[in-house]
């Protein structure tokens, strides 16, 4: 049997492109594997040009992957280059990204496993605290966003979130054929959506046919100056989100208004039975259900009146879609319900762009899935250093990003 050098034998494990191993030694953080880029020549850290060496900088370290409990660094002394644009810089390494101390392996994976995994399991895998994984994130994210993300958007959904932790609103653009987020922008309202006109450009913008947006929000205005071809879309999402916070409302008030009385027990932790869908209810849920139509009827009108409103969303008639909701605006204003006959003016005021929805053919599935998506990652990215690592985290998890990271397969 042909026997293996050391060197070749770690090359193959490491499993990294373009170094050679020089040699190798125990120590208590690991072990470290001396390696060295195969080219003679120096290229330019930041700008990748080739350039004359300028001197050489002490060893540093690059952390890479563990091979079970054991973890592996590449230790190396970088050049100097003389640039001619950027002057004297650390030299490019063809492993890592210029100002990492991982390798491109520990970063792609470092993405895939937050793409996938909840924050302590990433972090301890991967041995890193979270702070770190945010600025894994940003580079890996800044390498691999798809730059043509923006050339092909015809149905597109504006939205704004709210991060409690920056006390700020992110204002998120989702291509809807897609299924991912394309653009964010700092803050809310009509200046923020103008930034992404701007980088759309107008070329861009006349392909728009639909843009799909919040009942509550004011980008209203925005898009019909900027996107006058557009047909305005109030979409499902938002629109079952106002019906859920009214039954809550309701719901509220009755418990207060019956507190103490027989019928309290009516009311109480009906929350969620309220609220789900009817084919998600559990089996104590529906008896819950069932209690809430006996014992109160206000609150069981204001549940039948969120139904009805998700049903008339169900048409694929334009016509249809519009009558039910004619409909369910005078029963909602005659409903004697606070909330719903707010609700009701909300509905008629946006009825066009509502009957509008029905015709794009959106799934409230998917639509709802990325949105709760975009909320659920947001929550998750607390603890990240700043609003770009918070914003990188939701390109990497919803912004349809294909990763690569070095997983053990059997080829
Ligand atoms: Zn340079």
């Amino acid at each position: 049997m042909a026997r293996v050098g050391v060197e070749k034998l770690l090359e193959r494990l490491l499993g990294v492109k373009g170094l050679r191993v020089r040699g190798a030694r125990f120590e208590p953080r690991g072990v470290v594997v001396e390696v060295q880029p195969p080219r003679r020549k120096s290229r330019c850290g930041v700008s990748g040009r080739s350039c004359p060496r300028y001197d050489s900088c002490p060893p540093r370290l690059w952390r890479h992957l563990a091979l079970g409990r054991t973890a592996f660094w590449l230790s190396y002394a970088p050049r100097r280059a003389e640039c001619r644009r950027c002057g004297v810089r650390v030299e490019q390494v063809p492993w890592a990204e210029h100002d990492s101390h991982f390798t491109r392996e520990f970063e792609e994976m470092v993405a895939w496993l937050a793409q996938r995994m909840d924050k302590s399991a990433t972090c301890r895998l991967m041995a890193i605290n979270w702070r770190t994984v945010g600025t894994i994130v940003e580079r890996v994210v800044a390498q691999r966003l798809d730059a043509h993300r923006l050339d092909e958007l015809y149905l597109i959904g504006v939205d704004e979130v709210s991060h409690r932790r920056y006390h700020q609103y992110l204002s998120v653009v989702v291509d809807h054929l897609q299924s991912r987020v394309v653009w964010m922008g700092e803050g809310k309202g009509e200046e923020t959506l103008n930034g992404f006109f701007d980088e759309l450009g107008a070329e861009r913008t006349r392909q728009l046919t639909h843009v799909t947006q919040d009942l509550s929000a004011d980008f209203s205005k925005v898009v019909k100056q900027r996107a006058p071809q557009a047909v305005q879309v109030f979409d499902r999402f938002h629109a079952q989100k106002l019906a859920n916070e009214a039954v809550d409302e309701v719901r509220r008030e009755e418990v207060r208004r019956v507190a103490g009385t027989e019928a309290a027990p009516g009311v109480k932790k009906s929350r969620w039975a309220l609220l789900k869908n009817p084919w998600n209810l559990t089996l104590r849920q529906e008896q819950k259900l069932d209690e809430v139509q006996r014992l109160n009827r206000r609150l069981y009108r204001a549940y039948l009146l969120k139904e009805s409103l998700a049903r008339g969303m169900d048409y694929r008639q334009a016509a249809r879609a519009s009558e039910h909701l004619d409909s369910w605006c005078q029963w909602a204003r005659r409903s004697k319900l606070k909330p719903f006959v707010r609700l009701s003016k909300t509905v008629r005021r946006h009825k066009q762009g509502i009957v509008a929805y029905t015709q794009t053919g959106l799934s409230n599935g998917v639509e709802a899935g990325l949105n709760n998506k975009i909320r659920l990652v947001m929550r998750r990215a607390y603890g990240f250093r700043n609003t770009a690592a918070l914003k990188a985290m939701v390109f990497l998890c919803c912004g349809g990003l294909l990763l690569n990271p070095p997983l053990p397969g059997l080829a």
